[in-house]
């Protein structure tokens, strides 16, 4: 096999090794279909299973109740951003929206389309360094919903707790830090993350949505468009993405035999704290994310100079230490350290930075 490299990259990101030999070893003949997954029919027995068992094996993994829909859905998270607000918001009404970073700026403009927004609260001006905390949420009793971002992938910001708007339907951005750990879905009325970092390839968007959220949906909506035509057809309206479904559902037996999001969690908080002690034991390097806001997913960091960051980054992919190169809004350098991702390459960037420090440390 060539070797692997140590993949810090935001996304697509890292797959589980298993799972990515199990698809190797059974691309070209599914066992027991003679067939590749890349060429069954949506329609057939065997696909069947495999979105039925991904299903199932994600609510054992997340304790997901049975009066919440799983969608397998695409358009990324992205058109969620749209989604979102084009069922859950009427026309002229209200909705909050907490940003804590280009994405949720970027779901606030789909949803200032459909209704008005207030937002309880902003960190821009700390240049979405931090996450509010709830004393600073200025929430709108009036909202239809309120929608935030659990993981602030560009900034490297995490809410270690779930706000609290009281009977507001809450609706969350999981895309980065889904299934990094327990996760209390009744806290949720809609909860959406694109695949391509802690799930599966790109190409596949979750929607994990409460029943009681598909009555809101507007009548006339597009088919496409509405959580009722995707919830009402098992997301077998029209052709999923079949093979990210496979992958995912393999990922789903993986992270259940490797001890479940407990076991996850344990794994994620002490490879970010190696990595955010490599960070706070030196001058040399600098954390974009104040010390409360930190997230466990993607580690951001700046080095004395631009040149020196470049060089980091050169250097580090020579090293087999690929992706570090930090969004362009923050600048610096980023290290995306998704379930997947092993402890060894935690350990080996560690090692890599404290070598770089001595050697261009001035
Ligand atoms: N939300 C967050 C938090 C993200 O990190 C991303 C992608 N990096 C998106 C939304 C957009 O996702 P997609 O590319 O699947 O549309």
């Amino acid at each position: 096999m060539t070797e692997r490299i140590y993949n810090f990259s935001a996304g697509p990101a890292v797959l589980p090794l298993p799972v990515l030999e199990q698809v190797q070893r059974d691309l070209i003949s599914l066992p027991g279909v003679g067939m590749s997954i890349l060429e069954i029919s949506h329609r057939s027995k065997k696909f069947d299973e495999i979105i039925q068992g991904a299903e199932e094996d994600m609510r054992k993994l997340a304790g997901i109740p049975a009066n919440y829909h799983i969608l397998f859905l695409q358009g990324g998270a992205s058109l969620q951003f749209s989604m979102v607000p084009m069922n859950l918001l009427p026309a002229g009404g209200k909705a909050d929206y907490i940003l804590t970073g280009s994405w949720s700026k970027k779901a606030m403009k789909e949803a200032q389309k459909i209704g008005s927004v207030n937002v309880p609260a902003s960190t821009e001006s700390d240049n979405f360094s931090r996450i509010p905390k709830q004393s600073e949420l200025k929430l709108d009793p009036e909202a239809t919903y309120v929608h935030y971002t659990t993981n602030n992938t560009i900034f490297g910001t995490e809410w270690s707790y779930i706000p609290d708007v009281g009977s507001t339907p809450l609706v969350a951005d999981a895309s980065s830090d889904i299934f990094s750990g327990p996760i209390d879905i009744e806290k949720y009325a809609l909860i959406y993350a694109g695949a391509q970092k802690n799930l599966a390839p790109a190409g596949l968007t979750l929607v994990i949505i409460r029943d009681d959220m598909l009555a809101r949906s507007p009548k006339g909506m597009h088919t496409m468009l509405d959580y009722n035509t995707h919830a009402s057809n098992k997301s077998l309206y029209n052709t999923p993405p079949v093979f990210a479904i496979y992958v995912m559902r393999l990922v789903m037996t993986w992270l259940l035999e490797n001890g479940g999001l407990e076991a996850m969690k344990r794994l994620n908080d002490e490879k970010a704290r190696i990595l955010y002690e490599s960070i706070d034991s030196s001058d040399f390097y600098r954390g974009h994310a104040a010390s409360d806001s930190r997230s466990s997913m993607n580690v951001t960091f700046r080095l004395p100079s631009e040149d020196l960051e470049k060089q980091f980054v050169s250097e580090a992919t020579r090293a087999g230490l690929d992706g570090l190169k930090g969004h362009r809004s923050v600048g610096g350098c980023r290290a995306s350290i998704y379930n997947a991702f092993p402890k060894s390459g935690v350990e080996s960037l560690s090692a890599f930075m404290k070598e770089f420090e001595r050697t261009n440390r001035q």
